[in-house]
């Protein structure tokens, strides 16, 4: 409804800004000029109006005093006559040819139209001249006093003066008159000094609108002509003729004397106008100019371009320019943070792996003919440790120390982290004959440093893989892989190692990848077996259990060793289903041995922080129907390494289960003794390697007593690993170690072996029993 009452609005859009803001200013200048023009003409031509008529009735003022002025000379003349001695008695006597010649003189004197002499009783005559009206028409006006008014002979109108003839009763009337024809008018009408016309007319030939009543007041108006017209009364001196004056003024000629003024106007507006258009397209320019400035920084801007705008003065253009400066200022800032926060490492602000691949690739785009590029990576050792036992805030001040030590003492290097405890290092331009061993101990030598570990200051190190362009590689991607391989190595040789890329490397990660699809096999197949190791009992000189120590009878290999393929399985994470199946298959086969024999089964470090070990053992003791008392599992230190609070967790809910809990290769881990107080272990295995330090001269003999003590106090067992030798077997019972494993009972032996173990046993018994 309103819509169809107000329409749509138009939107005038066409052209360019500065087209349409020109045409607006000038479309409104000529719209004000229209309508003062319009003023204008209607003032000239009501002002041309007034004065016209102002004009006429003063013409007519002239005339009307003219003709009594005239009228009353004739009455005069007319007057001399009549009182003329001789001329009265012509009349009384009816002297007829006497009064005619009087006349005919008067006439000719008074330069007359005619004169002529009416009798009270009718009789009349005349001067020849055969102009006199109808005689009983002119008593009503002498009765009434008139002596000068018009007459009328035929179409013309004549002034005319009326004298008495007394003698002395008045016996008639003497009455000169002159013609008042267009001639006579037109004369008249110049005296006016104004373009204007006159002439007398008979009320009754006048158009309607202009007779008026019949009083004969005067009238002004305008004829359908466009004339201006005064219409005044005349005296008359002859009933029935009503006599007017009309003086008529053309209004298009009073009007002519303006025109010029009107061009003159029309000549000023149009310059006007001129000059609007000229400045509308100005100030248009001046507003659409900045306008298309800025469009082409937009496009320039939206292409990449450098687009700043010159700043001209404070106005809104201006401030428009400075705000769009700003505003392409801090998108290129913002811009290059993006890059700078994609292309870097948060923490350390080193490139990240994106950005050193770049650095890598340019590097060896523009190395020389003998030049060599090495790149180094590099895993922090036991980073883990420092995270955990002194939180994350210092594992992160470590991270950035290290950035910090490696950018001062490598400055030819270029230095990126990949995460994690990960760094990598690019050198280029390195000379054909450098020693590069000595390069590689001297990146080595960056990586250690005393750190401070809650309170103890240990040495921080690295483990390094270096891969050389061009001998290791020419390109990046090949670069870094052998860089990494050699990590890898040279994280397996032990602490604060590097190792150069050699390809024995490829072809060990070649049989690495072999051996994961063969695990992958022996898993869906159950290739796998398990051996028992004897566990015996010093101080009850018995046997107290088996530990289960898989095998992997590998179909072309031979029997692999768990040494070999365990790491591996932690690696790619198949120590789960490999584990799990360990434990089902030791409480299977442990339920079917004597009641007082118990199974310990190795839980790796992986699955021991996978989620759900406390019910896959639960499931395992339940389907066998093993006791949980029966059931150890051994765990090593590095689990702490991870989580101490999560560990300590799992330990509890282990706990919780029933099972008995041993700490595996205890004394080859970090600060050991605290873990001992930590959590309450069933059970400690001391390392192979201090047993076997037991028959050299060392202080083995104080570390065992240490242990055992501290275990003792804590009430824990202790059993020592490895023991190959009756002396070691003897030093470990007299320094207080009650478990003992190893060859010199036992090596790991299959489930035939163990069967026979048994056999031999109840035999022994029962020859015990007859000796
Ligand atoms: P570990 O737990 O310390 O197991 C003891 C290792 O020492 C066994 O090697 C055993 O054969 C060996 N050994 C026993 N007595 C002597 C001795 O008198 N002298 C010497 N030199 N060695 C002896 P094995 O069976 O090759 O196992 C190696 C490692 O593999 C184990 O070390 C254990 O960490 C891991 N492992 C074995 N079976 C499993 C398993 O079922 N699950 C998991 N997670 N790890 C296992
Ligand atoms: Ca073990
Ligand atoms: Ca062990």
């Amino acid at each position: 409804m309103t819509r169809a009452l107000f329409g749509r609005v138009p939107n005038f859009r066409f052209g360019t800004l500065r087209l349409r803001i020109a045409v607006l200013f000038t479309i409104l200048f000529a719209a004000v000029m229209a309508v003062v023009m319009l003023l204008v003409s209607q003032s000239i031509e009501r002002f041309g109006e007034k004065a016209a008529s102002g004009n006429l009735s003063a013409n007519a003022k002239v005339v009307d005093e003219i003709l009594d002025l005239r009228a009353r000379q004739m009455l005069g003349s007319a007057d001399v006559l009549s009182r003329d001695f001789g001329f009265r008695e012509a009349v009384a006597t009816g002297d007829s040819a006497t009064i005619a010649s009087a006349l005919r003189s008067l006439r000719s004197r008074s330069q007359s139209g005619s004169a002529f002499v009416v009798g009270l009783d009718g009789s009349l005559v005349e001067d020849g001249s055969g102009r006199y009206p109808p005689v009983d028409t002119i008593w009503g006006p002498l009765d009434d006093g008139g002596r000068k008014g018009l007459m009328r002979f035929g179409n013309d109108f004549a002034l005319a003066a009326a004298s008495p003839i007394e003698v002395p009763d008045t016996v008639g009337w003497l009455v000169v008159t002159q013609p008042l024809d267009a001639r006579e008018m037109d004369r008249l009408a110049e005296l006016g000094g104004v373009d204007m016309r006159a002439r007398v007319s008979a009320r009754s030939d006048l158009p309607e609108w202009a007779r008026g009543t019949q009083d004969g007041e005067i009238l002004e108006g305008r004829g359908e002509n466009d004339h201006l017209y005064h219409i005044s009364r005349l005296p008359a001196l002859q009933d029935g003729i009503e006599p007017r004056l009309v003086l008529e003024h053309s209004l298009g000629e009073a009007l002519a004397q303006y025109a010029s003024l009107r061009y003159l106007l029309a000549g000023v507006i149009a310059a006007g106008l001129a000059l609007v258009i000229a400045l509308g397209f100005r100030i248009a320019s001046g507003i659409t100019r900045p306008l298309n400035r800025l469009d082409v920084a937009v496009r320039k801007f939206a292409r990449g371009e450098d687009a700043t705008l010159a700043v001209e003065g404070e106005d809104e253009i201006g401030r428009l320019a400075t705000n769009f400066n700003g505003m392409v200022k801090a998108i290129a800032e913002r811009e290059r943070e993006i890059i700078h926060v994609g292309l870097h490492d948060g923490l350390t602000g080193l490139p990240n792996r994106k950005l050193f691949v770049q650095q890598l690739d340019e590097a060896l785009s523009l190395r020389k003919d003998d030049d060599r590029v090495l790149v180094a990576y590099v895993d922090l050792d036991d980073f883990k440790v420092v995270n955990d036992t002194m939180g994350h805030p210092a594992g992160d001040a470590l991270l950035r120390e290290t950035a910090a030590h490696l950018r001062k003492q490598l400055p030819q290097a270029r230095i990126a982290r990949f995460g994690g405890d990960e760094f990598a290092v690019l050198i280029s331009h390195i000379e054909p004959h450098s020693n590069l061993t000595a390069l590689a101990d001297e990146i080595q030598a960056c990586f250690e440093r005393p750190v401070d570990l809650g309170g103890h200051q240990a040495v921080s190190s690295a483990s390094i893989g270096i891969a050389i362009a061009p001998g290791d590689g020419e390109d990046g991607i090949t670069l870094m892989k052998h860089a990494d391989l050699a990590l890898y190595r040279a994280k397996r040789d032990g602490k604060a190692n590097h190792h150069f890329f050699e390809p024995s490397l490829d072809e060990q990660a070649r049989r690495r990848r072999e051996m994961e699809l063969d695990l992958r096999l022996a898993i869906r197949d159950g290739g796998f077996e398990l051996y028992f190791q004897p566990l015996y009992d010093l101080r009850a000189d018995r046997l107290q259990g088996f530990e289960a120590l898989i095998r992997w009878p590998h179909p072309t290999k031979g029997m692999i060793s768990p040494g070999e393929f365990i790491p591996l399985a932690e690696e790619t994470g198949l120590i789960l289903p490999i584990g799990e199946w360990v434990l089902r298959e030791a409480c299977r086969i442990a339920r079917d041995w004597p009641d007082e024999l118990s199974v310990a089964v190795n839980i790796s470090p992986k699955q021991f922080l996978a989620p759900g070990l406390a019910s896959t053992i639960m499931q395992a003791l339940s389907t066998t129907g093993l006791s949980p008392k029966r059931l150890e599992l051994e765990i090593t230190e590095s689990v702490f390494i991870a989580n101490v609070d999560k560990t300590l967790g799992t330990l509890h809910s282990l706990r919780d289960v029933g099972v008995r809990i041993a700490l595996d290769d205890f004394g080859t881990g970090y600060s050991s003794l605290s873990y001992l107080r930590s959590f309450p272990f069933d059970k400690v295995k001391i390392d192979r390697s201090f047993v076997q330090d037991l028959a050299g001269e060392g202080n083995a003999h104080a570390v065992i007593r240490a242990i055992t003590t501290l275990a003792e106090a804590l009430g824990m067992d202790t059993l020592a690993e490895g023991v190959e030798l009756p002396e070691q077997m003897e030093i470990l019972r007299r320094e207080g170690c009650q478990y003992i494993q190893g060859y010199l009972l036992s090596e790991p032996l299959p489930m035939t072996g163990v069967t026979e173990l048994f056999r031999e046993m109840a035999h022994d018994k029962k020859r015990r029993a007859i000796a």
